[in-house]
């Protein structure tokens, strides 16, 4: 508002002072005659002027000091209606923002009394405002055990400072559901700056949370049998460790590999090997209880801590313990089997002092186990790793082997006992490495039966075998059957029959000269898988031959269930045959057994001829061994055998 000024600033109070007095001195004068009272009005006309010039001039001031106070009162006035707008804005957002916000937002009093609650607190915890105000929102949303902390918060809050995340209280929804909320509290001050309520502002941090905790699951542990994983376990090993160090105690790093898991996979599926996979880590898990961690590795490799170990001797019984619960049957689609399992130990402090080669160690010792026939255990040696730099050579020039053709095959005679002719011959495996010489197949087999490899050089052998078989056909050296060795991997690989009857096609061979050879021990482990795809081999007119006969554990009743046409009585039982009546009496029961069940026999390793007379004695069909010849290359045997054949033509 701006006031009008100019009626001041037209005022002259001397000009005022001297009309007013003129105007008396006129008119006094105008009335008398007399000198005196002439005098008189003059003099009071002066005192006229003066008084009333102080007058004006004081009215004036008056007037002005009058006009600047209105002004101020104005621009008052004027900042008092902007404020006033101001806070209606302010008010009209704060309720705009309490209203839509994506936070709870509620105050209350020292009571913890609920005075006001906005919308999207009634729609996380499903009460209305109505229903909550007025309630201790301690009473109405807190579980008894998050109760006492409350004090505590409000006696901070009750010195009048704000408390920014606090963290997670969890409240109580009126379904009965859980949240999770951060908060931000605000004390409210009176005009005494005493504390009268508080604002509370929370976020749901429900979700986070649970993405966190779904997040650390993926993350530490194994998706498949939920068991921790190797980021999990390195952290919780470093702190096991940490802890035995301290308490001068032992630890036992068992690192589990399952045996022939690579088969299960690839002959009856993926998800038969995740089974085996969740039924393995279940049987672990439900092991050992206390002093006990367990985790996942890799495809098929559990690891296990085990604390509180005393000595050796309580290692070994809680390993032996772990493997006969591995070793109880397990069964899947109709299908029974036997599951083992390879156990490598490492010890702390004894074999190292970190989680990485502890794991490292027992590692290398559970390879050695798998090489030594797997199922089993064996505690990690400062030797081994000398061993295993060898086996790696192995693994990682198999398939080299192959391509380069290091692969040669000899040829060891097997001869009909009672005529002494040449009945066939055994195909045998050499590699010749450049750099390491001659490797024997008892080094290699078992080691790429385990990395899978050997089917592979399984069906190289096969091919090799029956080209050779071919060529000798057609140089007219025919008539004998060829064995070839079959690792059981290889056996149980689908569509072996396709590719048998592929090759044989190929290279135009009788099937009926041709003979698997295979180990026994494929029955005893899992025989009813077996069986189907030794049928369905015979069925091509291939003949079969059980290899090592006696050294594994496969009963009368199982043989008679097989379709196989050779018993090959293992070189073991040969080897004292003239000598000692217990093997006598054993080669005696496996002859007089198989004959019975219409199969032939073929004794290994005949040495010398005290044994082949023996074997005579006894029945034996056929023989084979150093005492008839050595396994030859196939020049040798041509020299020797092809030239006998033609002779007798
Ligand atoms: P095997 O099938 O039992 O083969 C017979 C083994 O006995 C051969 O050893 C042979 O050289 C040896 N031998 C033959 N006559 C005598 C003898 O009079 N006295 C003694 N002490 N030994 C004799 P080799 O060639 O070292 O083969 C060892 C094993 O390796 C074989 O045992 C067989 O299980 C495996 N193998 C050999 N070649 C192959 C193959 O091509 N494929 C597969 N899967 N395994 C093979
Ligand atoms: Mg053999
Ligand atoms: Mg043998």
């Amino acid at each position: 508002m701006r006031l009008d000024n100019r009626i001041d600033e037209r005022v002259n109070p001397q000009k005022e002072a001297l009309i007013i007095s003129i105007i008396y001195l006129v008119l006094g004068s105008m009335f008398t005659s007399l000198y005196d009272s002439r005098f008189f009005i003059a003099i009071s006309t002066v005192l006229i002027y003066f008084i009333i010039y102080d007058r004006v001039k004081r009215i004036k001031k008056m007037n002005a000091v009058v006009y600047e106070s209105l002004e101020e009162l104005s621009e008052a006035t004027k900042g008092l209606v902007e404020t006033q707008e101001k806070l209606y804005m302010e008010k009209m957002l704060s309720d705009n923002i309490i209203k839509n916000s994506s936070l709870v937002i509620f105050t209350w009093d020292l009571d913890y009394k609920i005075l006001s609650f906005n919308p999207y607190a009634e729609r996380v915890t499903g009460y209305k405002e109505e229903e909550v105000i007025g309630k201790s929102w301690v009473d109405l949303f807190l579980h008894d055990d998050e109760k006492p902390k409350v004090e505590g918060l409000t006696r901070y809050l009750k010195s009048g400072k704000p408390l920014k995340n606090s963290i997670g209280d969890v409240w109580r929804t009126k379904d009965g559901r859980n949240i999770e909320l951060i908060w931000t509290d605000s004390p409210i001050v009176d005009e005494n700056n005493d504390v009268v309520k508080i604002i509370s502002i929370g976020t749901d941090i429900t979700d986070h949370k649970n993405l966190v905790k779904r997040l650390n699951k993926i993350a530490y542990y194994d998706g498949l049998t939920g068991l921790p994983n190797r980021s999990l376990l390195e952290k919780e090993a470093e702190k096991i460790i940490e802890r035995a160090r301290s308490k001068d105690e032992k630890l036992a790093f068992l690192y589990v590999d399952i045996d022939d898991f690579k088969q299960i996979n690839d002959t009856l599926g993926y998800s038969a090997g995740d089974k085996l996979l969740i039924h393995i880590g279940q049987v672990l898990k439900s092991n050992e209880k206390n002093n006990y961690y367990l985790s996942k590795l890799g495809e098929d490799e559990y690891s296990i801590i085990l604390t509180g170990v005393k000595d050796k001797e309580d290692v070994i019984e809680r390993t032996e313990r772990i493997l006969n619960a591995i070793r109880q049957p397990w069964c899947t689609d109709n299908y029974e089997f036997n599951i083992s399992a390879s156990i490598g130990i490492s010890l702390f402090p004894d074999n190292g002092d970190n989680f990485y080669d502890l794991m490292k160690y027992g590692n290398m010792a559970m390879f050695h186990v798998k090489q030594r026939g797997k199922n089993g255990y064996f505690f990690y040696q400062d030797e081994l790793g000398e061993r295993i730099s060898y086996n790696t050579f192995i693994i990682n020039h198999i398939r080299r082997a192959i391509e380069e053709e290091e692969f040669k095959l000899q040829y060891q005679p097997i001869i009909n006992l009672i005529t002494g002719e040449l009945y066939g011959f055994e195909s045998l495996l050499r590699w010749y490495n450049p750099e390491r010489g001659y490797i024997s197949p008892m080094e290699y087999i078992p080691l790429i039966e385990e990395t899978g490899q050997i089917v592979d050089v399984t069906f190289h052998v096969l091919k090799m075998a029956i080209k050779q078989k071919k060529l000798w056909q057609d140089m007219g050296f025919k008539g004998f059957v060829l064995g070839v060795n079959i690792s059981n991997k290889s056996l149980m690989k689908c569509g072996i029959d396709e590719e048998l009857k592929m090759i044989l096609r190929e290279y135009d061979v009788d099937p009926k000269e041709l003979v698997l050879e295979i180990t026994e021990t494929v029955f005893a482990d899992n025989i009813d898988y077996c069986i189907d795809s030794l049928f369905g081999v015979r069925e091509l007119g291939i003949r079969m031959a059980l290899d090592d006969f006696g050294t594994g554990y496969s009963s009368l009743a199982q043989l008679k269930r097989l379709p196989i046409n050779y018993i090959k009585i293992d070189k073991s039982f040969i080897k004292n045959l003239s000598r000692t009546t217990e093997d006598k009496i054993i080669v005696r029961t496996i002859i007089n057994m198989a004959h019975n069940l219409g199969l032939y026999v073929i004794a290994e390793g005949i040495e010398t001829k005290a044994q082949r007379d023996v074997l005579i004695e006894l029945g034996c069909d056929y023989g084979q061994g150093f005492y008839f010849a050595e396994p030859l290359d196939p020049v040798d045997v041509e020299a020797t055998y092809f030239v006998k054949v033609e002779k007798n033509a």
